[in-house]
């Protein structure tokens, strides 16, 4: 298959004014609509993007499959993981176990700037008075600047998630970088199938009813047949913490 790189790729389509990593995006896309998430990731890593691309996990539930995937295909690959300052204590024990069963040998923890948390979260409450503004510090701001030396970046979103997520493509891009969805497809009954094939560990609260688990102050358990993130920022409006915006 021959695969075009973002270099590659026009900067602006001058019929259509449409940029080129939408171009390229859209691209992908038809190319690899019935490609499995091996079949994507290897790709993305090997042919599309080698050494620009990174993946990003929340070490969350359903974070095992993902990373185990990227394991059989390049465990040099960066991990960046978003070290909040806010999450569970299982969450942070979760990552050191699922990074020792894979040996990455890049995983890099993403912090938030310490002058800007005490600029505006000096006792550690933003969460409560603005989260927007408390996921821009401690999640997005941070992420932008680890992302830097990357052109693209891996995700372990899937459609079925949210009804935000319902449309979710394989291939996607957000400031000028492609993001990966590889297991864009795949639904809870497939992860809970991958799971018991490649034996993966849980994340330790999952069987405790959080289906979907960011930082400890804005997550709540899912009732049975919740969409999994509604327990996220339960009883707002905020849906995303705005690096999926
Ligand atoms: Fe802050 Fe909550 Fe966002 Fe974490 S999820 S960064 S605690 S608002």
């Amino acid at each position: 298959m021959q695969i075009d790189t973002l270099h590659d790729a026009p900067i602006v389509d001058s019929q259509t004014s449409v940029s080129a990593p939408d171009m390229l995006a859209r691209d992908l896309n038809a190319r690899f609509a019935t490609a499995s998430p091996l079949e994507i990731l290897d790709a993305a890593i090997h042919h599309l993007f080698p050494k620009r691309i990174a993946l990003v996990s929340s070490f969350g539930a359903e974070s095992a499959l993902l990373l185990h995937f990227l394991a059989e295909i390049d465990r040099s690959v960066p991990v960046l993981f978003l070290d909040t300052g806010k999450h569970f204590d299982e969450t942070l024990m979760y990552r050191d176990i699922l990074a020792g069963r894979f040996d990455f040998t890049d995983l890099r923890s993403v912090e938030p700037d310490g002058a800007d948390l005490a600029r505006h979260d000096p006792d550690g409450t933003l969460w409560q008075t603005n989260p927007d503004l408390c996921c821009q510090l401690r999640k997005v701001d941070p992420l932008l600047h680890a992302l830097e030396p990357f052109g693209a970046w891996i995700t372990g979103r899937k459609r079925y998630q949210s009804r935000t997520r319902a449309e979710l493509p394989l291939f996607e891009s957000l400031d000028g970088r492609i993001k990966v969805n590889p297991l864009a497809h795949l639904n809870a009954a497939d992860i809970e199938a991958a799971f018991k094939e490649f034996k993966l560990p849980q994340h330790p609260l999952y069987y405790d009813g959080f289906k979907s688990i960011g930082c400890k102050p804005c997550t709540l358990r899912v009732a049975d047949g919740d969409d999994a993130r509604s327990g996220r920022w339960a009883g707002t409006d905020k849906t995303e913490c705005g690096i999926h915006r």
